[in-house]
């Protein structure tokens, strides 16, 4: 199997190479050069546990990975979760499950794709001879995960910026709590733009970038849509053979990475009714969905900040497909939206796709009375899926964090905790972090004397 550039300006590459480029060098995101159809595979996979799933289905696309190399790696990678199921699916009532992805090392889904990221580059450190530094900045979630995904691992090192006094305190343990002396948090002065900002600089001098071996945290990279294919796969398999047709996932999202997985596993051959796509008040896939029109606005802090999102970085890889997969038009239309921020589609799938949206309000009203009705706790990035759901539909929600995650935002909805044993284990944990101004030359002589 083969991968293609979205935007068709470089030559196709095998699944290791995709992988550890990251971004096409034309600027664009990696796909399959074609999908397979993985309908005759489905009865014998019904019975695999979640690693063996995974190897299965990823074996299709890393053709270029030995099969027990992967095996292995699959494996290694889901070992860290606290549950045996690795994704349970938990049924509400009658028509209502949660797909709970949170028992990974950070607690939120990322880790699905992290972990295995971290491991595939830990293989191609082997296998290459070479190091790996890891560059990236956080405002929280994927700053952890990214951390858990590389931690202690022998030839790299990851350096994640944060802006120092705006994460929430739990965040900031998981980021500066790991005892690993290859994760640096960095707390910079400033907002999470000064930091964002700041590396860009870091990364725009070449020979810098260059010599240290930096690579970007990213929500692009192709491994990470793959791995997150498998739990929707997973949770099919998982419905009575009865219910499966008039399933609907309902995720909620952010860069459209979560979501996006799930359509391109529904393209493999595998029948579901449809996807919604739920947001806080960063509505632009919302209003994607509504209107036609994707139109870049500007962003608003909310209860839900791993959503809080301008343009959904994942979206060019679902526009590759809606205009029929030719990159000319791909092109065209993501330099109409970098000039004039926005884009209206000629037609697409709507029979796919619902969508619904919820303000900070309506999170705090859903976490109660998702509690009241079901005596179960959501986080606040899960309970945006819950506006709106459709009765007519099967409807699995996706949970992407555990409650305990977000205790402010659950005490103000329901007057109580949420705990978590691996969040207390790291109050008893020395904090370890390095202050830094917000400028590149600070940042540089840094990783200078840290580098691997
Ligand atoms: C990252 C994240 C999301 C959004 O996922 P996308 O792939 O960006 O759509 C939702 N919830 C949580 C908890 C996250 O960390």
């Amino acid at each position: 199997m083969r991968y293609v550039s979205t935007r068709g300006q470089t030559e196709p590459v095998t699944f290791s190479q995709a992988v550890a480029i990251g971004l096409a060098p034309d600027g664009g995101l990696y796909l399959p050069e074609s999908l397979p159809d993985i309908t005759p595979r489905l009865p014998s996979w019904q019975k695999l546990g979640y690693a063996d799933l995974c190897a299965e289905f990823l074996g299709l696309f890393a053709t270029d990975v030995p099969a027990d190399l992967l095996n292995r790696t699959v494996h290694r990678s889901y070992a860290h979760f606290n549950h045996p199921d690795i994704a349970p699916l938990r049924a509400l009532d009658a028509q209502t499950y949660v797909l709970e992805l949170f028992h990974g090392p950070t607690l939120a889904f990322k880790d699905f794709a992290l972990q295995l990221l971290g491991n595939l580059y830990e293989n191609q450190c082997q296998l290459t001879q070479q190091s790996i530094n890891v560059l990236g900045a956080t405002s929280g979630d994927t700053g952890a995960a990214a951390i858990y995904g590389l931690l202690g691992k022998p030839r790299t090192a990851i350096f994640i910026l944060y802006p120092d006094g705006r994460v929430s305190p739990l965040q900031e343990r998981q980021m500066t709590c790991t005892g690993s002396s290859n994760v640096y948090a960095l707390a910079v002065d400033g907002t999470f733009d000064d930091a964002q900002n700041a590396l860009k600089e870091v990364f725009g001098d070449r020979e810098f970038s260059g010599r240290y071996g930096l690579s970007a945290v990213n929500s692009i990279n192709l491994a990470r849509v793959l791995a997150q294919c498998v739990y929707y796969l997973y949770a099919w398999l998982r419905l009575p053979p009865s219910e499966r047709p008039d399933v609907e996932f309902v995720v909620p999202t952010g860069n459209f990475g979560n979501v996006f997985a799930g359509w391109l596993l529904a393209h493999m051959g595998v029948p579901v009714r449809g996807f919604k796509v739920s947001t806080n008040q960063n509505d632009i896939l919302h209003r994607l969905f509504t209107t036609g029109e994707y139109r870049v606005g500007a962003v608003q802090p909310s209860l839900a900040p791993s959503m809080d999102i301008q343009v959904a970085s994942n979206f060019e890889r679902f526009l590759y497909y809606s205009v029929g997969k030719e990159a000319a038009k791909v092109r065209a239309v993501m330099a109409q939206i970098k000039a004039t921020g926005a884009y209206r589609f000629e037609s697409f799938d709507r029979s796919t796709f619902s969508s619904s949206r919820a303000a900070d309000g309506e999170i705090t009203d859903i976490i109660r009375r998702v509690f009241e009705r079901h005596g179960y706790v959501v986080d606040p990035h899960t309970a945006c899926a819950f506006a709106d759901l459709n009765p007519a539909r099967v409807n699995v929600i996706l949970s992407t964090a555990h409650p305990a995650k977000f205790p402010d935002a659950i005490r103000a909805a329901i007057g109580r905790e949420s705990t978590h044993p691996v969040l207390e284990a790291l109050k008893a944990k020395p904090v370890v972090k390095h202050r830094l101004p917000a400028e590149p030359d600070a940042i540089k002589r840094f990783i200078e004397q840290r580098a691997v």
